[in-house]
């Protein structure tokens, strides 16, 4: 915890869970990034923590932003950055969206299919297109593998259908999967993107640029390499797939740009066993999957939790949300240790909750309201 953040829960006065994240933090996360590879364009990928505060930060320091949909592009032009500094690079956009982005000023559109091409080519000609291809996400603990991405022998014939319906066939991306602990995962992807390169010269159509996509790591329980390590191994692909012609490349850093930068105050409201037979505490906080930790789905992604009490003996509980719904259950098939000496009322700091928290969070489900969010 941040000395800001520290002081800024020791004067909160409202009640309820609430994120907050130290934009300092964010700030330095956005400069590793750049360090990390310093010819590669830096586009924060929105979707990871929309908050004005944020984007206002990083649009201050020279950052672009990869956006999902007009209502991500309207923020992002709000803080005063151009809309040359905007992908939209969802796969899946209504033709009259992507028709108000062209006329907002954005170029940049991603594609993975014939359809996406000719959409884009009916409402925004000229505009230049990216294909993404399909990666596994082997090493990820937030894979995105099938939905987005078509196969690798594919993509050449998509980016051949663009440049034949006018517009700029421009390069390739992939997305490595999230939380993406393996430095070597864009390997396999870069030497893809390499041959689809080839093809496309072959057939005539010289592409320029490679987007490197997401999957950078927030540190959870365990350690995880710096941004350094990524680039210096992305490099070293890049060098091996494509020699001495690096193409231009841009990255897409979600939740290693904003994960580490904010931390949630949660209060155990309920601590209860199912039988007195049943050693297992049930322990329920006033957040759950419904109120911000939807990526606790599957309990793929664990989140590091303080107490009051740390350093009490502890012992293993389910941990579960308020909500009235029985999925609302966090972590159960691996329960994590809590302080025997946990009582009700007591606060919880869930560290690392800086990305996929607050938009995570229902509107009113139960009645219970949206994640609260300061940036600080
Ligand atoms: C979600 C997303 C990202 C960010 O991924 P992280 O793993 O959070 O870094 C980047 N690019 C695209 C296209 C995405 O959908």
């Amino acid at each position: 915890m941040t000395d800001r953040i520290r002081e800024f829960l020791r004067t909160r006065r409202e009640d309820g869970p609430c994120v907050v994240v130290d934009l300092d933090v964010v700030r330095t996360n956005y400069l590793s990034f750049a360090r990390a590879l310093p010819d590669t364009r830096v586009f924060y990928a929105v979707k990871a923590n929309p908050d004005a505060a944020i984007l206002t930060a990083l649009e201050e320091l020279g950052s672009s932003f990869d956006c999902a949909s007009t209502g991500e592009i309207d923020m992002v032009l709000a803080t005063g950055a151009g809309a040359d500094r905007i992908s939209f690079g969802n796969t899946i956009k209504k033709e009259r969206d992507i028709e108000r982005a062209f006329k907002l000023g954005v170029r940049l559109f991603a594609v993975d299919s014939y359809e996406e091409v000719e959409k884009i080519a009916r409402v925004a000609p000229g505009a230049k297109v990216f294909c993404r291809i399909l990666c596994d996400g082997a090493g990820a603990e937030w894979p995105l593998s099938r939905k987005f991405g078509c196969e690798p022998e594919m993509a050449a014939d998509v980016l051949e259908h663009a440049h034949r319906l006018g517009l700029a066939a421009y390069g390739v991306s992939f997305h490595v999967g999230s939380q993406q602990k393996n430095v070597h995962a864009w390997d396999g992807a870069l030497a893809s993107a390499a041959a689809i390169f080839r093809a496309c010269a072959e057939r005539g159509i010289s592409l320029s640029m490679v987007n490197l996509g997401g999957g950078f790591p927030t540190r959870y329980l365990q350690d995880v390499p710096g941004a350094i390590s990524y680039g210096e191994a992305i490099f070293a692909s890049l060098r091996r797939h494509f020699g001495n012609a690096i193409p231009e490349t841009i990255m897409e850093p979600g939740r290693g740009m904003v994960g580490n930068a904010g931390l949630i105050e949660t209060e155990v409201v309920l601590i209860s066993k199912k039988s007195e037979q049943d050693a297992m505490r049930w322990v329920y906080l006033d957040i759950g999957k419904f109120g911000g930790l939807a990526e606790t789905m599957d309990e793929a992604i664990r989140y590091p939790l303080r107490t009051p009490r740390d350093g009490d003996d502890t012992a293993p509980c389910v941990l579960a949300g308020p909500t009235c719904d029985s999925a609302d259950v966090m972590y159960e098939k691996t329960p994590v240790e809590l302080p025997l000496s946990l009582s009700i009322g007591d606060k919880i700091i869930i560290e690392a909750c800086g990305a996929y928290t607050t938009t995570y969070s229902a509107v009113a489900f139960n009645g219970f309201p949206p994640l609260k969010s300061y940036v600080i």
